[in-house]
């Protein structure tokens, strides 16, 4: 079963075309990376697949609906977390975490608790004296604990330092499974992505090059380098 399916999903701005018939299925229960350098077009990739653009030709079935008719019922299974999160700064992180918890039904308090303690946030700080990497925490928790069908993360790793980061990986794994969460990433980093992903997709300028189990495209470069090394 599929999470994600789209069909030759396209995407211009103006003279741009920042994705070009993109056919690619997400497995459900996959930790998914979208991989492309600058501009390949993954954020808007994923901004169409949750509705926040529209596509100008092309279509993606995201939960079993076409992302232009995604309502409530099927954002509220859905969480979205950019590099560039904006969370309301004056809140503490308890109260952040007061607010979701009001917010969303299916939040869980045991995931909730587990993150706190593996991501070490300090739950009476306010959201504006947080690093980056504590904002990304504070973010990836909030999206996580109310275990969301479909997490997808816009470059999370961007400017986190390599303790963070290992952090955040080991967190967001141990949720993923636990909350039986499939996971749709991008980064521009084929090492995170090796490390995490079980599924790559590689973009470049708006079109996909390949995509393929973590395992087989290792084990593709790892003949390659056996043959170069024979040679
Ligand atoms: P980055 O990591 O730099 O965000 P990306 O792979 O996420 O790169 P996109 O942000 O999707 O790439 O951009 C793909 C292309 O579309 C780029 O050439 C970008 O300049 C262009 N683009 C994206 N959004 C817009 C917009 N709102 N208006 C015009 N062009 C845009």
């Amino acid at each position: 079963m599929n999470i994600i399916e789209t069909d030759r999903l396209t995407r211009r701005f103006q003279a741009t075309e920042a994705v070009h018939e993109l056919t690619l299925a997400v497995p459900t229960g996959s930790v998914f990376a979208l991989l492309g350098a600058n501009g390949a077009g993954k954020t808007t990739t994923l901004k169409l697949l949750v509705n926040l653009l529209l596509p100008t030709a092309g279509s993606a079935q995201v939960l079993g609906v076409d992302s232009r008719r995604l309502g409530e019922r099927e954002l509220a299974q859905i969480g979205y977390v950019s590099e560039n999160q904006k969370l309301p700064g004056g809140m503490t992180v308890a109260q952040l975490l007061d607010y979701c918890r009001s917010f969303y039904p299916t939040w869980d308090r045991t995931l909730e608790a587990k993150l706190l303690t593996r991501f070490d946030l300090p739950a009476d700080r306010a959201l504006k004296q947080l690093s980056r990497g504590m904002l990304m925490k504070a973010a990836l928790l909030s999206a996580l604990a109310y275990r969301p069908r479909l997490l997808v993360l816009d470059e999370p790793f961007s400017g986190l330092d390599p303790v963070v980061r290992d952090d955040f990986t080991a967190g967001l794994l141990e949720a993923a499974q636990l909350g039986e969460t499939t996971v749709l990433l991008s980064s521009h980093d084929i090492e995170e992505v090796e490390r995490l992903a079980d599924h790559i997709a590689l973009l470049e300028a708006g079109r996909l090059r390949f995509t393929e189990t973590t395992e087989v495209l290792l084990g593709r470069f790892r003949r390659i380098e056996v043959e170069l090394d024979g040679a």
